[in-house]
């Protein structure tokens, strides 16, 4: 079986990732990657579903272990993916979907060289803003956190291969799955479709 793409989807918080992965995932081609988090649940986080919620000693024993391919500090809480279901998944042909922040995607290409990174873009910083204000899960400070984090990981953006810009969820959804389309098809992963084709 062949080896499934690993995928690295990254972009300022507020920005439309999990709107356009909840597209993406009708597809079960696509697995998207379970992080760990020392952050509290919101209201509608389930745990082994949205994260695995950890205290921040298990989550320091999991990186002690080597167990996780990345993790990064985000807005005073700690993030990281779990290495054996990502490998697990891509052996089972599954394209693997990492939903990250830059510092942890930086350690992914890194690590994977074969790691395909897109960027998602909001079409400005204050429609951003004006998105993050309207899911109304966070407070104030976390807000402004937020922004100010959202334009540190934008001028960042140039370390990834595809840039994004969701102005319609529609869009960034054939956008994301063009990439994936051709990137499936590069010689390096179906250089046995000449030898097929020259035996017959
Ligand atoms: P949220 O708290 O809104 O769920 O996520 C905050 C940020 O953490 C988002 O930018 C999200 O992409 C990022 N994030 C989620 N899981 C991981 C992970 O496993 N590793 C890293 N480095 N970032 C993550």
């Amino acid at each position: 079986m062949k080896k499934g793409l690993l995928i690295i989807f990254s972009g300022p918080s507020g920005c439309g990732k999990g709107t356009v992965l909840k597209e993406i995932l009708q597809d079960d081609s696509f697995y998207l990657s379970v992080s760990a988090t020392t952050r509290p649940p919101r209201p509608t986080d389930i745990d082994g579903v949205d994260y695995r919620f950890l205290s921040i000693d298990d989550f320091q024993q999991r990186i002690d272990s080597n167990a996780m391919l990345e993790y990064a500090e985000f807005c005073g809480n700690l993030y990281g993916t779990p290495a054996d279901m990502v490998d697990k998944m891509r052996a089972e042909g599954k394209n693997v979907i990492l939903e990250i922040e830059v510092e942890g995607a930086l350690q992914v290409m890194k690590k994977c060289p074969d790691a395909i990174s897109i960027f998602l873009l909001p079409p400005s910083l204050s429609e951003l803003e004006r998105r993050l204000r309207n899911r109304g899960t966070e407070s104030e400070e976390v807000i402004r956190k937020r922004i100010q984090r959202a334009e540190e990981e934008i001028k960042l953006a140039y370390h990834y291969r595809y840039l994004i810009v969701n102005q319609t969820v529609d869009t960034a959804v054939e956008d994301f799955r063009a990439i994936i389309r051709a990137e499936s098809r590069t010689y390096h992963l179906n250089q046995e479709i000449i030898g097929e084709i020259l035996s017959c």
